[in-house]
């Protein structure tokens, strides 16, 4: 803590993976509770602390490392998300199956930010970027009973094949679900989210 020295921070998203996120500073000692706080850092951090001036580092760092510890802590709770997610339903999009991790996203079931909206792999889903969009753009919804439901407009649309195959095609069908009970989408969290469609799917 006293010379600053950046560490690597080792944030541990199950057991034997972790993110690895550096720069991070001591910034709290508490030897009566045997622990420590730490800082996240970024490149910007990095930078900013690379050209501050020692006196400068104590008031005005203070701040600045506040800021990027909060999004920093962000971004890592989102990877940690992502890899929760993506692990519980092995690598695939519980759409169509799709196993290529380049090309899939964990879906939030209710928004971040929101009421219950809190980064478990219960309020996740892991989804092709496809239909990750049409799931947020209410193209289609999925039923608390893990079924899909395409909007009726898209279902009387004639168009290409991502359209016939890709949407359309999943109306109807069962969403490949976790292994882990604990780990499927919450029903409340659905039941909620559906609701949102069904109006979307009523006014369009
Ligand atoms: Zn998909």
């Amino acid at each position: 803590m006293d010379t600053q020295t950046p560490l690597v921070y080792c944030y541990r998203i199950m057991p034997g993976s972790y993110i690895v996120s550096y720069p991070v500073f001591v910034c709290g000692d508490k030897p009566d509770a045997l622990t420590f706080d730490i800082q996240l850092d970024d490149e910007v951090g990095l930078l900013h602390y690379a050209r501050s001036q020692p006196s400068e580092l104590i008031a005005e760092n203070a701040i600045h490392r506040r800021y990027i510890t909060t999004t920093a802590k962000r971004r890592l709770h989102q990877v940690a998300f992502r890899e929760r997610v993506l692990k519980a339903y092995q690598t695939r999009c519980a759409l169509c199956m799709l196993k290529h991790a380049a090309l899939l996203d964990a879906a939030h079931i209710i928004p971040d930010g929101e009421p219950d909206g809190e980064p478990e792999v219960s309020n996740g889903l892991s989804l092709c970027k496809i239909h990750h969009a049409a799931f947020d753009l209410n193209y289609l919804g999925i039923t608390p009973g893990y079924r899909v439901e395409v909007r009726r407009q898209l279902l009387d649309e004639i168009d290409g094949p991502m359209l016939q195959h890709g949407i359309k095609a999943m109306h109807g069908q069962r969403i490949a679900l976790p292994n882990s009970r604990r780990e499927r989408p919450s029903v409340k969290r659905l039941e909620a989210r559906f609701e949102k469609f069904r109006l979307a799917d009523q006014t369009s």
